[in-house]
């Protein structure tokens, strides 16, 4: 019966899946390691049964307290700009893990994935998730993420959620020399562009990609 669940049927099959695949090297996602741990990794069972149909769609989906599972596009542009130029990557840092969706798919490309979550039951639901998936080399957090992780530090790629209007200061401390951070950053009239910043011996390099649309990131916990 789970085994059913993982592999889905119809609107969840894997037809269903690889068709998303299709769609995502048409809007110009290009590597092989990602587009094959997206088509292998059930998204469907990150959402609500009543949305479970929709789950292969290219859209962002609601995963209650205000938040949503983000687009598939978004997650395989992330993790490619994270891998671009690398083979691999140890430690990982992921701000905002809401259902688990993209910490599952980080989990199955670097060593270790050490994920931070402000809302306790979001965090809850992605430990059920990718303990569904088996997979094992991730480590949850509930706290507010602009602190980093302090203890794990530093991180060769730290990946983050949601969108800031500055880039916390202490992400930027707890990325490894040559490491690199994904971030959508929020101007001040609330346009977002998906920034990659890499840590050199001498200071940060900024390189900005996608306009996209991020849930906001917010201080404290809940
Ligand atoms: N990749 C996730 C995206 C969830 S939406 C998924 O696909 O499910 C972004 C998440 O960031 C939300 O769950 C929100 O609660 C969380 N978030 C926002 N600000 C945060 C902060 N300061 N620290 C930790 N998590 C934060």
């Amino acid at each position: 019966m789970m085994q059913r669940h993982l592999q889905g049927s119809g609107m969840t099959s894997q037809r269903t899946r690889d068709r998303l695949i299709a769609r995502l090297i048409e809007k110009g996602i290009t590597d092989e390691r990602v587009l094959e741990v997206m088509r292998v990794t059930p998204r469907h069972i990150f959402v609500d049964e009543a949305l479970a149909s929709r789950a292969y769609e290219d859209t962002a989906l609601p995963i209650g307290y205000n938040q949503t599972i983000s687009q598939p596009y978004i997650v395989a542009r992330m993790t490619e700009l994270l891998l671009e130029n690398v083979e691999t990557l140890n430690k990982v840092l992921e701000i905002g893990t809401g259902c688990g969706y993209q910490t599952a798919i980080l989990a199955q490309l670097v060593g270790d994935v050490y994920s931070v979550e402000r809302i306790l039951p979001l965090q809850r639901k992605a430990k059920i998730h990718t303990e569904l998936l088996k997979l094992k080399n991730i480590r949850y957090s509930y706290s507010d993420g602009s602190w980093g992780w302090e203890e794990y530090a530093p991180f060769d790629g730290i990946l983050v959620a949601a969108a800031p209007n500055s880039v916390p200061e202490a992400l930027l401390q707890q990325l490894a020399i040559g490491g690199v951070m994904i971030i959508p950053v929020s101007d001040q009239f609330g346009y977002q562009t998906l920034q990659r910043i890499t840590r050199l011996e001498s200071g940060f390099h900024v390189e900005d990609f996608d306009p996209v649309i991020f849930v906001p990131f917010l201080t404290g916990k809940e």
